[in-house]
């Protein structure tokens, strides 16, 4: 059983210890999608962020793995590796060039979202009045397509995120969101949303933050719960897991910089107060070892589990990443 982390934040910092990274693995996991970028940071900050990672990664041959394919993730757990595979959270970092996904396809991106909380030039953001997917969006989101990385809609705007099920080819994805029946979160997916991912043939992940899981103790059954709504709302093949657990690092200061504002990214009036990081609990790496008895106590088949903990992905990422 392959078992699928949808999205983990590093500190966005070429030196970021890749020790969280490592608690993934002893915890059972075989493949994790590693944040590199969001729409706030700019992309000399995005570059580096990218190099380091690689060369973390490129030291220690016999830990990790950066996945290509989904052959590469079983080769990796049968050689007792960890895959890897990295994730950009917005489009701003393609410079309004299609082409630059390939560029960052080829450099390990793996998952790509258009907006982050806020509208840009391309999609709409979660956090932001309603714009749908622009002409420079369909071109992108043809791109993503073409260059074999997996859509993900999670911080998009709804209208958006309906525009690019329609317009992409290939199964679309949320990485790292909830439920809005079971919490009302701005950040927080509608049914019609969900309904949407299912007919691309896509995965809805569902993250382990606190504010979006209702709870302030968040922890395996939490997740579980909205997984398996997921499940009975559109079938089990398209229910995942992506806890979206941010980790700081003393010491290492990844604010992007320049005249950034937290309070714009993150907006008082969708609830947030200063960084997600600042204010969000997120349930315990280990809770992947128990991920499994928490699911199977939702009403799952140990089958049913092992889908969703990793198996609806590897088949997403087989047909979308060839
Ligand atoms: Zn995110």
């Amino acid at each position: 059983m392959i078992k699928w982390e949808a999205h983990a934040c590093l500190p966005l910092h070429p030196q970021a210890d890749f020790a969280p990274i490592e608690r993934f693995h002893a915890a059972g996991v075989n493949y994790v999608s590693i944040n590199i970028g969001m729409d706030m940071n700019p992309l000399p900050q995005v570059m580096a962020v990218i190099a380091g990672f690689r060369a973390t990664i490129a030291a220690q041959p016999g830990r990790y793995l950066l996945a290509a394919n989904v052959q590469d993730i079983r080769d990796a757990a049968a050689a007792g590796k960890l895959a890897i595979g990295f994730d950009l959270e917005g489009a701003l970092p393609l410079l309004e060039q299609p082409e630059m996904v390939a560029l960052y396809k080829s450099l390990g991106v793996r998952q790509m979202h258009l907006a982050y909380n806020r509208n840009n030039s391309v999609a709409g953001g979660c956090h932001d009045t309603e714009q749908g997917l622009t002409a420079l969006g369909r071109r992108i989101v043809s791109a993503i397509n073409g260059a074999g990385v997996l859509m993900d809609c999670s911080h998009t705007g709804r209208r958006c995120s309906l525009d690019i099920m329609a317009a992409s080819k290939q199964p679309v994805i949320f990485s790292h969101s909830n439920p809005l029946a079971l919490v009302e979160h701005g950040r927080n997916v509608t049914d019609e949303q969900i309904r949407g991912i299912a007919a691309t043939g896509g995965v809805v992940c569902v993250s382990g933050v606190s504010k979006f899981l209702g709870t302030n103790t968040p922890d395996a059954d939490a997740v579980a719960r909205h997984a398996a709504y997921v499940a009975d709302l559109v079938g089990v093949p398209h229910a995942g897991i992506g806890l979206d657990i941010s980790f700081a690092q003393a010491g290492l200061n990844d604010d992007p910089p320049g005249d950034y504002d937290p309070a714009y990214w993150w907006p008082r009036s969708a609830g947030y107060d200063r960084s997600p990081i600042a204010r969000s609990a997120y349930p315990p790496i280990d809770s992947w070892q128990v991920l499994d008895a928490a699911l199977q106590r939702t009403g799952m088949t140990p089958d049913e589990a092992a889908l969703v903990m990793g198996g609806n992905m590897m088949r997403v990422a087989a047909q979308v990443w060839g």
